[in-house]
């Protein structure tokens, strides 16, 4: 079988658990964490980086960070994991959705300003497998209408706009080191962002907030979001091998794309000009003209020893959030065809050539079946 994933490790990460455990430092109290911070935002060329638990706490961690309040909104795409709208509701606040690209899948900028409304506090922009949003106009519309962006990058570690590192350009980006993500500590995320009042609150708010004047007196009611110092020294171990983890996820793309490319009926990753993609999964959307959808797809290919895993499911379809009264009756017709059309195949940083190349066939060969099959009726 080749799994959608598997995470490289190498002599670091065991050597720096080990440092823990002989040192007796496992909290988050522990030196690594601090380091862990340092290298993210050393990295990502910002001033702060507040390690978390996950990637979902790093995202509510956000939005309190930026005092929103019940009833406030938040425009983010329909097609993306649900903890970005799971971060607003725990606060009372509303997500608005907007359509994604029928290219890229990530949202649709030219979108935002029709659901821009007086209680609008952010945008949340999500990097979509890898590839970065286009920046430029999202972050002009918040300066024009006043609005926090909050940068979901959870998919994205080393990830570039326009030269610029994703998760660094908009008020906090936020991370997820999830064990699939392009850099893992099992669980875990961190927020980073270049202003010190955000960064002072996030830390107080993953921490309970405790009182800076008498420890056990809390102002606010926070949470406990904190990152154990194990976690930690795995992320500061991946974090040694970050720029070699982007370039072998962009390999295996490219080889993936070679493979593929030509083949009827299937839609690849494209990357923008002024895009770096990690291509963190290799996404691939079958044309409605195949008669046949991804979970089809899935089981044939899993005949074959290949996993692979669906698209995202939209927010407005979500069943739970149905049940909340909200996005009843709304449509967004890019992403529902891609959430039935599309899957991603094995993008492991552990991927053989070997292997993508067997995948590359399987895959042909199926869609090649299924055309001469569908072809007479036609
Ligand atoms: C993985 C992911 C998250 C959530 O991260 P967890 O660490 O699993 O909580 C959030 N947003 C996106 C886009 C993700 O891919």
């Amino acid at each position: 079988m080749i799994p959608v994933n598997e995470p490289l490790f190498g002599d670091k990460e065991k050597e720096y658990l080990l440092q823990c455990i002989d040192e007796k430092w496992i909290s988050s109290e522990g030196p690594f964490v601090r380091k862990f911070e340092e290298a993210m935002a050393s990295f990502l060329d910002v001033s702060f980086g507040v390690a978390v638990s996950n990637g979902t706490a790093a995202l509510e961690v956000a939005l309190a960070a930026i005092e929103l309040q019940p009833g406030d909104e938040v425009i983010m795409p329909t097609f993306t994991i649900i903890s970005c709208a799971i971060a607003v509701t725990r606060l009372g606040g509303i997500p608005v959705l907007v359509d994604c690209e029928p290219d890229t899948w990530n949202m649709d900028i030219k979108q935002i300003e029709n659901r821009i409304t007086q209680k609008t506090k952010a945008i949340l922009p999500v990097h979509i497998y890898g590839h970065p949003v286009d920046m430029d106009p999202l972050l002009d519309l918040a300066t024009k209408y006043g609005l926090f962006v909050i940068e979901d990058a959870a998919e994205a570690h080393g990830a570039e706009y326009k030269g610029k590192k994703c998760g660094a350009l908009g008020h906090i980006g936020c991370f997820s080191f999830y064990a699939n993500k392009i850099i893992t500590t099992g669980e875990g995320g961190m927020l980073v962002t270049r202003d010190k009042h955000l960064a002072d609150r996030s830390r107080s708010i993953r921490n309970l907030c405790f009182g800076k004047e008498r420890r056990f007196v809390h102002a606010e009611l926070g949470n406990n979001f904190r990152m154990s110092n194990l976690q930690a020294a795995v992320g500061v171990a991946q974090m040694e091998r970050i720029a070699e983890f982007v370039q072998i996820k962009r390999t295996n793309a490219q080889r993936y794309l070679n493979l593929l490319q030509g083949i009827q009926g299937i839609h690849l990753p494209v990357e923008k000009t002024w895009a770096r993609s990690i291509y963190w999964m290799f996404g691939v959307v079958l044309d409605p003209s195949c008669g046949m959808e991804a979970d089809m797809l899935a089981g044939k290919l899993l005949e074959k020893g290949i996993q692979t895993r669906p698209f995202f499911y939209p927010l407005h379809l979500q069943p739970a959030y149905h049940r909340l009264g909200l996005f009843g009756g709304e449509s967004y017709p890019v992403s529902e065809e891609i959430s039935r059309y599309g899957l991603y195949l094995p993008s492991g940083l552990a991927l053989t050539q070997g292997q993508i190349e067997y995948v590359g066939m399987e895959l042909r060969n199926i869609l090649s079946t299924n055309t001469k099959e569908i072809k007479p009726s036609n």
